[in-house]
């Protein structure tokens, strides 16, 4: 029979599928006899089961109420027993962590009646009405539907009433009285009453945390994650403990080390008399967890012995929530912690120094995405004055943007091509996608671990949080600051890495990280952590088996890529050297009348194409340049349709006759329009059409092999051919390729030899590649196109066209142009892949799309047996860490 709940003592971290991450770390700390309080996890298959079939799965409610009543004999209290109630938990907990994405509901069992038992039971009375009102407002909003905005306002039109300055200006009869007005609420709203059967509490409280999956924030929150829709959240149920009994008591979050930087040392907000929700949301300002370390020693002490405990368990930054009840420390949650891109590096590296994990290890836990951001431009911040405020620096990165102050105006902003940052007070679930739109994110109040730094960090966006002295006024739309008014739209530089931001827009410098790859440079004021990068690159180089290489088009992009590191070019375009002054050259050939006038045009551009790729493989000299042959239709060299009929119509208006150079131009215009060019005449097509381009190409590599090797160099010219369907393509470009470099050898006295291959990026090519491989000396998968072909997308159109809709309704998780589409995109490379190689087993292979530089595709390319993956020169970085870490 299928089991549906776990008590904690039950459960295990190896268990997170079944019990979410939460459940699965409360039963781990449960364990290893760290003080949580006791509960069982329903599982995210029971979730499941719900979702689908909108029905509590059979059994689930004896299974449930069998663990309630293992909790009541041990607690020796009942659930909502009315002169000293056992009070639950009722917690959402994932697979993944989605931070404040769901929901939980407190204080489930209290009453009209266990409210008064639980006011004696503890001799506090305010305390227990507080906790009420909590319980009433959680389940309104919550389970019954209710606006949670509702109870906002009702809460603080009677502090204004009771001139109170936050909630602990009301006292148990303010709250009593709040509770009143909460259920007149309720019943106002919904037409029914808050339900006082603590069972029909706990039951409609699981169902809710549930539903809660599938709600608007959690399901933005999954897509911009990546985070599967049918996983379902796990529920725990768990016993009350309180941190809202008085000064003695109050609830925290830690992290064991600080998150954005990485250096050891503990790190929080605590908030004194408070229950656990109050100190993420910001309602009160929280206070260091030093301070804690004052209030109460003891349990500092204690909570420092824990968290050291974690991080050796987990061998990782944990983050961590807790309660003090009464100077009793508590342990409510942890999790291996969210950090910034920097703290990943440093923590890795400093885990491996302190023996705690292995290089290996460590190498898993940095990744290429992290390391792109650390190449990304900080500030310089030398010349433009003092910063207009200061905060705490959440989440590192330089963004300009100008001001918006809610969440709708970021989107509409940035939807219409405007970069924004989103300023609030404190951000709640509400604002994600104003944060996924903007830039950055500033904040007047909270900590490190607030909403708005928390979820800016797992996304990557810069983010200043807890800035106090800016006043945000979302009313009227604008802050103050000093004597400074900032309106909406005025242009803001947020540092997230400093915690300031400045007015107007600041300039940029390279990253140190970025310095490092240029030149080599260790030193410098992040010293640290261009040391833990280099060392996790030099160990990915040491185990990667993948080659890389980089798409560069001049001399200067391949010096740069390899300083990079990039192992040679494995796509040279050569579309650039056919454009701006030599474009009259190419309009010559395409206009030619006759073949002398043609070979003419041609034997103009040969020179000039020389030059290029002797420069290229001079900065890449002794290592391999794989030089594409031309691709794009001819016609796009040629002035556009529409603009040069527009100018002949204007000039036979003007009454002067259009120039005769301009009539041709137009008839070859209209002579060569496709309606599909990129299914057109391009590629191989063109070479075998237009007489004289494949040779010229050719011989400008051979004569610049020939130079190159006359200066003493070891060139490495390869010939790539484009877009081949059929085997027969490239027999005969192949014939004609040979017969120029024959030539070449033969008029220069120095053999130039050039391994001749193509390009597979049609499925026609990918389903014959054994066929394909009896002429091709390699293969390079064009993934661009082959994605393009396989799906029918045309790629410079759907993605405005229709692809947010498709993420919207999940046809994909993340475009096919960006990761690669293992399932059948894959499917044809691995076809090519195998058949290449059985028809030619020493056939090289590699990747020269977008995908060659995205961690992803990088591991599924590792597995897939390619040789090399090449990428644009600033992702060579990238994918020398991602393939190490594929090859572990
Ligand atoms: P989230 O996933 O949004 O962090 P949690 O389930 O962790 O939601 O609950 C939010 C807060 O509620 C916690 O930070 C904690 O302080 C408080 N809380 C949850 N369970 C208990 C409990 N058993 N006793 C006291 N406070 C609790
Ligand atoms: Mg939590
Ligand atoms: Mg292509």
């Amino acid at each position: 029979m299928v089991r549906y709940v776990y008590a904690f003592t039950e459960g295990g971290r190896d268990m997170a599928e079944l019990l979410g991450g939460k459940g699965a770390n409360l039963a781990e700390m449960t364990r290893m006899g760290l003080p949580v309080p006791p509960g069982f996890t329903v599982t995210t298959e029971a979730c499941r089961v719900f979702l689908a079939t909108g029905a509590e799965p059979d059994g689930l409610s004896q299974e449930i109420s069998e663990h309630l009543t293992a909790l009541e004999e041990a607690a020796g209290r009942r659930l909502g027993q009315p002169d000293d109630p056992l009070l639950l938990s009722v917690r959402s907990g994932a697979r993944f962590s989605m931070p404040g994405m769901m929901e939980t509901i407190l204080d489930v069992g209290l009453n009209d009646a266990s409210v008064q038992g639980l006011a004696k039971s503890s001799g506090n009375e305010r305390f227990a009405w507080d906790s009420y009102r909590r319980l009433v407002q959680m389940f309104g909003s919550t389970v019954m539907g209710v606006d949670g905005a509702l109870f906002e306002d009702v809460m603080t039109r009677l502090k204004q009433d009771r001139g109170a300055a936050d909630d602990l200006g009301l006292d148990a009869g303010d709250l009593a009285e709040l509770v009143e007005a909460y259920k007149e609420l309720i019943h106002q709203h919904t037409g029914d009453h808050f339900p006082q059967l603590p069972a029909e509490q706990l039951r409609r409280a699981v169902l809710a945390v549930f539903s809660s999956w599938n709600v608007e924030r959690a399901r933005l929150y999954r897509r911009r994650e990546h985070i599967p829709d049918d996983l379902g959240t796990a529920v725990n149920v768990q016993t009350m403990v309180f941190g809202n009994l008085g000064p003695d008591s109050g609830s925290g979050v830690a992290f064991t080390r600080d998150p954005a930087t990485g250096r050891p040392g503990l790190y929080g907000d605590y908030l004194p008399n408070a229950q656990g929700e109050d100190v993420v949301a910001g309602i009160r300002n929280t206070v260091p967890l030093a301070e804690l370390e004052r209030l109460d020693p003891t349990s500092y002490n204690e909570l420092r012995a824990h968290m050291r405990a974690l991080e050796e368990h987990y061998r990782d930054l944990c983050d961590i929530e807790f309660t003090i009840e009464r100077g009793r420390l508590w342990m409510l949650q942890t999790r291996v912690g969210k950090r910034t891109a920097e703290a990943a590096f440093a923590i890795a590296a400093e885990l491996v120094d302190e023996g705690l994990i292995d290089a290996d290890e460590g190498l898993r836990r940095v990744g290429g995405e992290g390391l792109a951001r650390l190449m990304f431009p900080r500030f310089d911040t030398s010349g433009i004055g003092e910063p207009l405020a200061r905060g705490i620096p959440a989440s590192p990165g330089a963004a300009v943007g100008a001001a918006v102050f809610d969440s709708a105006e970021a989107v509409r902003r940035a939807a219409a091509g405007e970069k924004v940052v989103l300023v609030r007070q404190e951000t709640t679930p509400d604002d994600l996608p104003g944060m996924v739109a903007a830039q950055a994110v500033l904040t007047s109040r909270g900590g490190k671990t607030s909403h708005a730094a928390v979820v800016a960090r797992g996304m990557g966006k810069v983010c200043v949080c807890g800035a106090e002295e800016i006043d945000v006024d979302p009313r009227r739309r604008r802050f103050m600051v000093g004597g400074t008014v900032v309106e909406e739209g005025a242009v803001l530089s947020v540092d997230g890495s400093a915690g300031a931001v400045y007015a107007g827009a600041a300039p940029l410098v390279d990253s140190a990280v970025m310095r490092y790859f240029e030149t080599g440079d260790r030193s410098g004021p992040s010293a640290e952590l261009v040391e833990a990068v280099a060392r996790f690159m030099e160990r990915a180089d040491g185990v990667r088996r993948l080659g890389v290489r980089a798409n560069a088009d001049t001399p200067e992009d391949a010096a740069r890529a390899r300083r990079f590191g990039a192992e040679g070019i494995g796509l040279c375009r050569t579309e650039h050297m056919f454009l701006g002054e030599r474009r009259p050259l190419v309009e010559a050939m395409i206009l030619a009348r006759t073949d002398a006038e043609r070979d003419r045009a041609l034997a103009r551009l040969l020179p000039l194409q020389r030059q290029d790729f002797t420069g290229i493989l001079e900065a890449m000299d002794g290592l391999p340049v794989t030089i594409r042959l031309l691709d794009p239709p001819l016609h796009e060299f040629l002035p556009d349709r529409t603009e040069l009929a527009v100018r002949l119509a204007a000039a036979q208006a003007r009454g002067t006759e259009p120039s005769a150079h301009d009539r041709e131009l137009l008839d070859a215009v209209n002579r060569m329009h496709e309606e599909n060019p990129m299914l057109g005449l391009r590629g191989v097509r063109l070479g075998l059409v237009a007489p004289g381009l494949v040779a010229m190409q050719v011989r400008a590599v051979a004569e610049a092999v020939v130079e190159r090797r006359r200066a003493g160099g070891d060139p490495r010219a390869e010939i790539m051919v484009p877009l081949i369907d059929t085997v027969e393509e490239l027999r005969l470009v192949g014939e004609e390729v040979r017969r120029v470099l024959a030539e070449v050898s033969e008029e220069s006295g120095v053999v130039v030899e050039c391994p001749v291959g193509t390009m597979i990026e049609l499925p026609r090519a990918a389903l014959t590649a054994g066929r394909i491989a009896e002429e091709a000396e390699f293969f390079s998968f064009g993934t661009n196109d082959l994605t393009q072909t396989t799906w029918g997308f045309s790629r410079d159109d759907v993605e405005a066209a229709f692809f947010s809709a498709y993420l919207d309704k999940g046809v994909f998780k993340v475009s096919p142009f960006e990761t690669i589409d293992r399932e059948g995109v894959g499917r044809l490379v691995g076809i090519a892949v195998a058949e290449g190689r059985a028809a030619r087993p020493d056939l090289k292979i590699g990747v020269c799309g977008e995908h060659g530089g995205d961690p992803e595709s990088v591991h599924f390319f590792h597995t897939a047996g390619l040789d090399y993956v090449s990428c644009s020169p600033f992702r060579v970085p990238v994918a020398r860490l991602e393939a190490g870490r594929a090859a572990l």
